[in-house]
């Protein structure tokens, strides 16, 4: 009901041009060429875009608690190769609480939803979050994820996140993962800061 009346009061739109409708629009989403291939500790990672333009303002604005970017998130991500039960990389308890919402954990949720495999939250987080330490301070800090004891732990999983920056958070997941007994075949994020494009690289498969 109130979702009701906020979108009547405050119908979608772009986040980056204001076209009514999804919270990023076909023109302003990246294009299938703009996907980005990568590795964290020999695991490939697939990236949607660059951390820039109009897919980094609807990942902030997401941050920010919008959450009109989400739909069309969960849509672009059929570009993304999965074949495995999706893992969120969480954010901390009064990050989430915040925003109202933990993006990551909820676009992998409606993402396993619409493509038939399964979301298993597996990680929790531990301790403050990164925003405000400096980049070193961020690498340097490890052992934020533990794995839920209570969980049932699958052979391989498919890692997600909202944004690969350099790395360091995926690589602490990865590690406390592989400590568990539970291998990670794919990492899939938003945005990848700081990447070079497929199109700068020839093509990469990401289906
Ligand atoms: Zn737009």
């Amino acid at each position: 009901m109130l979702d009701r009346a906020r979108r009547w009061l405050f119908p979608s739109a772009c986040v980056a041009c204001d076209a009514p409708g999804p919270g990023l629009c076909a023109s302003c989403a990246p294009s299938p060429r703009e996907a980005i291939a990568f590795a964290i500790d020999s695991v490939p990672g697939f990236a949607l875009g660059a951390y820039d333009g109009p897919l980094r303002d609807a990942i902030v604005a997401m941050k920010h608690g919008l959450r009109d970017p989400l739909d069309a998130f969960v849509a672009l991500l059929d570009r993304a190769q999965l074949d495995a039960p999706l893992v969120p990389l969480p954010t901390t308890r009064r990050r989430a609480a915040e925003r109202g919402f933990d993006q990551s954990v909820t676009i992998a949720r409606r993402v396993a939803a619409r493509r038939g495999i399964g979301v298993q939250e597996l990680l929790v987080k531990r301790g403050a979050p990164q925003a405000g330490r400096d980049r070193r301070e961020r690498r340097a800090a490890t052992g934020r994820f533990a794995v839920r004891d209570d969980a049932p732990r699958p052979r391989a999983v498919t890692l997600f996140d909202d944004v690969c920056t350099t790395g360091a958070t995926a690589r602490d997941a990865i590690e406390a993962l592989r400590r568990a007994g539970v291998g990670v075949r794919r990492l899939v994020v938003l945005a990848r800061a700081g990447g070079t494009s497929a199109a700068a690289r020839g093509s990469i498969p990401t289906q």
